[in-house]
């Protein structure tokens, strides 16, 4: 049987890190992902200064801001500084890159390998390879298999959901408002050949309401924006802790 020091399950950011750092101390590290390709992911793409500074290069970045208009039910303010302070990015690309820096410090990084089984010593992967490690670490999302196979409970529970418009918006836009858009935020990100206008943060007691009021809210400022010829690629929903 196959075995490592270290067994992460999911490549996303949390994972891929993690991998990385783990496999650079000299563990022997494996990183399942589920998916065929890393990244591909429900994601609005926006990064802040702090995510910056861990060296996100400049050719995975899409937009760059120095600006941000943010919008509550009492005012609209501008936030400006002199540089950049947001940028978007694709999560494919930042997968990509954060791939490569995991396996360049000699983490093995496995596609298409879902953890389907976890037991005390081994992971099953896809229903049929028996894998064995000595630290699992659970990086697998809002829907974490790890999470259930240690019992833990989860008492926040959350709706997100997004479109992406081939209109290239001017700006990157926040919308605060808990009556509509629920305890987090809507937003308008706006990345290279698209935007994605999204909601978060319907608690899932509010979701049928809330979802529908955001829903038509979004719409309606796509509409105002693009007039009714825009075209909507997409709308992807999710669930994230
Ligand atoms: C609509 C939406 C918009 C968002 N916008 C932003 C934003 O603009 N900026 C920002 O910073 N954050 C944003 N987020 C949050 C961000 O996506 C998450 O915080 C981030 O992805 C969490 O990273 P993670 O590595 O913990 O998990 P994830 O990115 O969810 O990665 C988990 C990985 O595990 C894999 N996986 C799951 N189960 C298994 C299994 N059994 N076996 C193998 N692999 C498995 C999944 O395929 C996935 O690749 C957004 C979230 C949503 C839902």
């Amino acid at each position: 049987m196959e075995s490592y020091d270290v067994v992460i399950v999911g490549a996303g950011p949390a994972g891929l890190k993690c991998a990385e750092i783990l496999a650079q101390n000299d563990k022997k590290v494996l990183v399942l992902e589920k998916n065929k390709i890393i990244g591909d992911k429900v994601c609005a793409g926006g990064l802040t200064l702090k995510d910056l500074k861990l060296g996100i290069p400049d050719n995975i970045i899409q937009r760059k801001f120095n600006s941000v208009f943010i919008h509550t039910p009492h005012q609209d303010t501008e936030i400006k500084l002199d540089k950049p302070f947001i940028v978007t990015i694709d999560r494919k690309d930042l997968g990509k890159w954060m791939a490569d820096k995991a396996k360049k410090q000699g983490a093995e990084i496995r596609t298409d390998s879902k953890a389907t089984k976890i037991d005390e010593k081994t992971v099953i992967v896809n229903d049929k390879d028996k894998i064995g490690y000595k630290y699992l670490v659970g990086a697998d999302g809002s829907n974490s298999l790890v999470r259930k196979y240690l019992n833990l409970s989860t008492d926040k529970f959350l709706e997100t959901f997004q479109y992406l418009t081939l209109k290239r918006f001017k700006d990157l836009e926040v919308f605060f408002d808990p009556e509509k858009f629920g305890p987090l935020y809507s937003w308008v990100f706006p990345h290279k050949n698209l935007s994605v206008i999204g909601g978060g943060g319907i608690l899932k007691e509010n979701f049928t309401n809330q979802h529908l009021i955001l829903k038509s809210l979004i719409l309606e400022k796509i509409l105002k924006i693009t007039g009714k010829t825009s075209l909507i690629l997409a709308q992807l929903s999710c669930k994230q802790l």
